[in-house]
């Protein structure tokens, strides 16, 4: 569907209803956590109840974001009007089971995106959801506040890689513009996402990095459980350790592994996976039923780690072998 008729479409539809959860998918980033605190802004200048929850906490780094302090963690009693999931491709996604709406909609730009609400408008061409909210923020014709700017400019910054990733273009410049002049601080919103870290991150980001290998193109590390207690590190340390190794000349994909331990009690490595150009990390996460984006993807693997490594390193190198060859690429014939 064609993002302005998304947008007509969905702005009756927010304007109609009166009670609103807003979710996003767990262990959220800076777009899951600023466009559902921007939608959260916006649908409370329209009048409406409004609640947001997250199944899993807020990272430290984003704890100045305008609202933060009304994200709940469990479910309100009672059924809304209308959820609103933000980059989910399911229910599950959320980190809740059922989400308690007698009206869904799904707003997400991951290749991997599902139309399993009653309403899905789902751009995989957008830099974050964010910037589709803006689009929406836009045509809604109201006032943006200097705290639905600062929600949207996180969004779009932390999703765009610091307006660096492919999905950047003259659009998201435009966007930034706007949301500054509209009063989001550009400075102060880069110290607290990239300046703030605990020494526990760069600990355990040592431990990461001694930990790499290499083997052509690909390239991966794992944390323990044990190497992150080590570390005095938790979950949120391990966010962004993943960009080290894309980061290297010549690698093409990469994976960065962390040990948890599942719901039966085994352990199982959370799965950050990245690639460069055509490499498709995206079709790697799906094959272990995780999810993403060509370039940047997520999943969960069984253990023990030696045959999480071994399965999805061999998945890395086939996808990098199956990327469009540049030769392969139709030429203009002038
Ligand atoms: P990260 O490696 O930063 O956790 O995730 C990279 C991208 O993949 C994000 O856009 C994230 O939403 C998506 N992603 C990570 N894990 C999963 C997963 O298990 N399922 C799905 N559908 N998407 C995921």
């Amino acid at each position: 569907m064609p993002n302005n008729t998304a947008i007509a479409a969905l702005l009756p539809l927010l304007r109609e209803r009166h009670s609103f959860l807003i979710t996003s998918h767990a262990r959220p980033d800076g777009d899951a956590i600023g466009s559902s605190l921007a939608l959260m802004h916006l649908l409370e200048a329209m009048g409406k109840d409004v609640t947001v929850a997250f199944a899993d906490p807020i990272p430290l780094i984003y704890q100045y974001l305008p609202g933060v302090d009304h994200i709940v963690h469990t479910l309100p009693a009672g059924i809304a009007e209308c959820a609103i999931l933000l980059e989910c491709s399911s229910v599950e996604r959320s980190g809740f089971t059922e989400i308690p709406a007698t009206f869904t909609i799904n707003i997400d730009h991951h290749k991997s995106g599902r139309p399993f609400a009653s309403f899905n408008w789902i751009d995989p061409r957008a830099c974050a959801v964010g910037a589709m909210l803006y689009d929406l923020f836009v045509a809604s014709g109201l006032h943006i506040t200097r705290a639905m700017a600062t929600c949207l400019y996180t969004a779009v910054m932390t999703d765009t890689g610091s307006f660096t990733y492919t999905s950047t273009d003259a659009s998201t410049f435009a966007l930034a513009e706007h949301l500054v002049e509209r009063g989001a601080d550009a400075n102060q919103i880069a110290q607290s996402v990239y300046f703030s870290n605990p020494a526990s991150k760069i600990r355990l980001l040592g431990i990461a990095l001694s930990n790499m290998r290499i083997e052509g193109e690909v390239a991966w590390s794992t944390v323990t459980l044990d190497e992150m207690a080590r570390a005095g590190a938790d979950a949120e340390d391990c966010e962004g350790i993943v960009n080290y190794l894309i980061g290297i000349a010549g690698i093409e994909s990469a994976a960065f592994l962390r040990e948890t331990i599942s719901p039966s009690g085994v352990s199982e490595f959370r799965t950050s996976l990245r690639s460069k150009s055509e490499v498709d990390v995206a079709a790697v996460a799906e094959i272990f039923h995780g999810g993403g984006h060509r370039n940047a993807s997520g999943c969960t693997l069984d253990g023990p780690l030696h045959s999480a490594i071994a399965t999805v390193v061999s998945q890395l190198h086939i996808a990098c072998r199956n990327r469009p060859s540049v030769t392969a690429m139709p030429v203009e014939v002038c």
